[in-house]
């Protein structure tokens, strides 16, 4: 994603895509003093973007980390980069982190706090299996207890472990893992939300310990005024085999089937199909 034409807003100015450099003392690098946003603009207008804009600050403050951006600053900024790379329909990604500066320990303060916006052109998140039915692994790593790490963060820390059952999971033949949390109950996949139907009534795992995601809280909304029941619940891993049907959420994979996690097998069903299409409307409208 370096070497390539377009421009990247950064600390206030738009600068060539590779010139967007850091250096190698960059305070996040070393201990992932980090928050970041994933986006995604459909006909020229960003879906819930001052939602987003909200959360990374909300991030940036419970990493002790304030932004030096207000919201309409950042509101500006994602316009003015996703014009200067002509896009309309794109990913965006905001970031913000403690750059290089005095401090090379753990404390980071005299360290500016620096941003990022950049967006680009991205397809289905889960490719081929979106329509088909993803496959899914079991994650050996649990999203930790919100004691342990802020958990409404979308900070890049939380993302480790993410990345390791990503990996794993497809070393499996697999397109994502579903985690577990400390507790052993059904949390997320390692970037999205996960849903699954049940005699018509949707379950959902409670978000007291992991992203309670902008779709997410969009797509609880659309089954409520559908009438359809939702029940925001600890959802032990034994319960998989009683549910049909199983969907993920989140901003790249959008609303995303699940056909199989681990052994159990799930149809791509009448509800997951309308919140799909419903969402896929809405998102454009
Ligand atoms: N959980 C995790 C771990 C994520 O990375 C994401 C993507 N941001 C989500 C859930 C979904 O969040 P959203 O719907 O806000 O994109």
């Amino acid at each position: 994603y370096d070497d390539r034409d377009g421009f990247i807003w950064m600390d206030g100015k738009l600068v060539e895509w590779r010139s967007a450099q850091v250096h190698i003392l960059t305070h996040a690098l070393h201990y992932a003093s980090s928050v970041f946003e994933g986006e995604r603009c459909y006909n020229g207008k960003i879906f819930k973007s001052r939602e987003h804009s909200e959360r990374l600050r909300k991030s940036g403050e419970l990493l002790d980390m304030p932004l030096p951006y207000s919201v309409e600053e950042i509101e500006a900024a994602k316009e003015a980069v996703l014009k200067a790379n002509g896009l309309t329909d794109a990913y965006v990604r905001a970031l913000a982190w403690r750059g290089a500066g005095e401090d090379m320990g753990v404390a980071s303060k005299r360290n500016p706090i620096r941003m990022a916006v950049a967006c680009w052109s991205w397809g289905n998140y889960y490719g081929d299996a979106k329509m088909k039915g993803a496959k899914l692994d079991i994650a050996k790593w649990r999203r930790p207890d919100p004691a342990t790490i802020p958990h409404a963060a979308k900070a890049a820390g939380l993302y480790m472990i993410c990345t390791m059952s990503k990996h794993a999971a497809e070393a499996k033949g697999c397109s994502d893992a579903m985690m577990l949390d400390f507790r052993g109950y059904v949390a997320e996949a390692t970037g999205a939300n996960i849903f699954f139907v049940k005699d018509g009534e949707v379950h959902t795992p409670k978000p007291d310990c992991i992203l309670n995601g902008i779709t997410r809280q969009t797509v609880v909304g659309m089954l409520k005024g559908m009438g359809v029941t939702v029940h925001e619940r600890h959802i032990l891993p034994e319960e998989l085999a009683s549910f049909e049907q199983c969907w993920l959420t989140g901003t790249a994979a959008e609303v995303t089937p699940v056909g199989q996690i681990g052994e159990h097998t799930f149809v791509v069903g009448d509800l997951t199909q309308r919140i799909a299409a419903d969402y896929e409307k809405l998102v454009r409208a």
